[in-house]
Parts: structure tokens; sequence; C-alpha cells
């Protein structure tokens, strides 16, 4: 299981920087940097409010996909650690402003 907080409070599944979509996939096959992942899950609040009421019930996220091979968590496309933080920017309208911020590249 990994718990999920996230900063990107312009994202319809974000309530009190809690994530409540499940799983959520993360990108950025390949990456090297944090900055070349993403949330690929990220829903833009301003154009898809109404659905935020209903995700809420769902509960919080415990599940990650996550196709960045390069990290050291990923196990078979999964995320491996019990917690981690999507970042950065609160108010974007694009899903490639996210980032995970607790990538770590593979050595
Ligand atoms: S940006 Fe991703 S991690 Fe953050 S609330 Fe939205 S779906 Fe969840
Ligand atoms: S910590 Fe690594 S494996 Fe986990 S979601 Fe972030 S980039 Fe993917």
């Amino acid at each position: 299981m990994t718990q999920v907080h996230c900063d990107v409070t312009s994202c319809s599944y974000n309530k009190d920087y809690g994530c409540h979509m499940d799983p959520i996939n993360v990108g950025g096959k390949g990456a090297s940097f944090e900055n070349l992942t993403c949330c690929g899950s990220y829903l833009n609040k301003h154009t898809y409010s109404n659905l935020a009421e209903y995700t809420y019930r769902r509960g919080e996220a415990d599940t990650v996909h996550c196709n960045v091979s390069s990290c050291k968590y990923n196990e078979s496309q999964l995320c491996s650690k019990d917690h981690i933080d999507i970042c950065c920017s609160k108010e974007t309208d694009y899903y490639m402003d996210t980032n995970c911020g607790s990538f770590e590249k593979q050595c």
C-alpha cells in the first residue's frame, strides 16, 4: 500500500492534500529527474468540479501504478514506497506540471 500526499489542490481528486483517486498512474518512463515525472491521473478541478463530490466518498488512494522504471522504488510497474508526495504547483492546469517528489533514481 502506498499513501499519497498531494500538493496539487487544483486537481478534482485532491481533498485536504489527500488523493481520492485509486489507483493513480504516475508517468515519466526513463526519467532521470523528478521534474520529468508526473501524475497522469490529474483532473482539472476548474473543468471537472462536480466529480470531486463523488470521488471524496471513495476514500484515499492506496495503490500507485507507475511506469518510471528508472526509479528505485518501482517494482513491476507498481510503487513499492509506503508514502509518496506528489507536487509541486498547487494551481496548475496541466498534468505535465505535476511531479512525483519521491522519485529517486536507481544507481
Ligand atoms: S494530482 Fe494526482 S495525486 Fe494529486 S490529487 Fe490529483 S490524482 Fe491524486
Ligand atoms: S516514488 Fe518512484 S516508483 Fe513511486 S510513484 Fe514516484 S517515481 Fe514511481
